[in-house]
């Protein structure tokens, strides 16, 4: 029987429990999440408890990452199954501080901004977003300073920023990315599913038979990929494409017609009013 985690929500207590941790030499694993766990966030879990003496997982909605007009107030919230999933994992500690702990003076003005690649494909999308988001990183790394902090390849824009943040401010973390957690019929898993009716579930998972179309064509090339992917999304009506692009796994820049290496495929649709987003590696030789 695994106990339940500790549940800490503040900054000073959070610091408090990894010095205890130090103290006796051991390694601090970090999972940062927004809440509403699904199998996606507990692959991450799992591999983090492979890693540490010390799983801290935290839990915190970031105001600073949403724009005005986005799904801030209607992000899902399930604090009680969250802590009861984390408990069977085996966790040692959910951080779950309010805005006003994390954002005591409102909004901070120091931001770490993402740069050139902050301001494409889903930072388009949504402005501000990935510096919102590398800021709230940037804090809690400080706060929880684990020794190793694990994203999804899901996020792989995320993920490519939050490498680049370690490497560009010398942070002494190893990220570890983990693959993305599908359902069967290959929808990527997120938050977002939930708000999916029926029939709009059911288009969702065109998403990643695009992606699958994608690769099935990477031996004729990047032109031919992107055929493949836009011609299986036009095929379904309920959903409207916002981005597809194909970008250059060490830089996130979108490669040219006779790129040759390794690249991702990158998806963003409108399902009705939700919004997902996918991605699968793609190699052309
Ligand atoms: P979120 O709670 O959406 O901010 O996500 C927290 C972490 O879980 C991020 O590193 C995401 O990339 C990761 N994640 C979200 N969905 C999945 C998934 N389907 N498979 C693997 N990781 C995921």
């Amino acid at each position: 029987m695994n106990t339940t985690p500790q549940s800490v929500s503040t900054i000073a207590g959070m610091r408090s429990l990894v010095a205890a941790a130090r103290e006796t030499g051991g390694r601090v694993a970090f999972v940062p999440t927004m809440g509403a766990l699904h199998e996606g966030h507990l692959a991450l879990v799992r591999r983090a408890r492979k890693r540490a003496d010390l799983v801290v997982v935290s839990i915190f909605v970031n105001p600073l990452q949403f724009g005005p007009a986005e799904d801030l107030e209607r992000y899902p919230r399930t604090p009680e199954a969250d802590v009861a999933v984390l408990t069977s994992l085996g966790v040692e500690v959910v951080f779950a501080p309010t805005v006003e702990e994390v954002y005591p003076d409102g909004p901070v003005p120091t931001r770490v901004t993402a740069g050139a690649i902050g301001g494409m494909f889903e930072g388009r999308s949504r402005p501000g977003h990935f510096d919102g988001m590398l800021t709230v990183v940037t804090k809690l790394l400080n706060i929880v300073q684990p020794d190793i902090a694990v994203f999804g390849q899901k996020d792989a824009q995320q993920l490519f920023l939050v490498r680049r943040l370690v490497r560009d401010l010398n942070l002494p973390i190893e990220i570890l990315a983990v693959p993305t957690e599908r359902e069967p019929d290959g929808l990527a898993l997120s938050s977002r599913n939930r708000f999916l009716g029926p029939a709009e579930r059911v288009a969702a998972r065109v998403l990643s038979v695009a992606l699958a179309a994608a690769s099935a064509s990477a031996e004729r090339g990047v032109d031919a990929v992107v055929a493949a992917a836009q011609s299986a999304i036009m095929g379904e009506a309920l959903v409207k494409l916002d981005y597809l692009a194909i970008v250059d796994e060490q830089t996130f820049i979108p490669v040219s017609d006779d790129f040759r290496g390794a690249a991702l495929v990158l998806i963003a649709a409108r399902v009705g009013t939700t919004r997902l987003i996918d991605n699968a590696p793609i190699f052309f030789a």
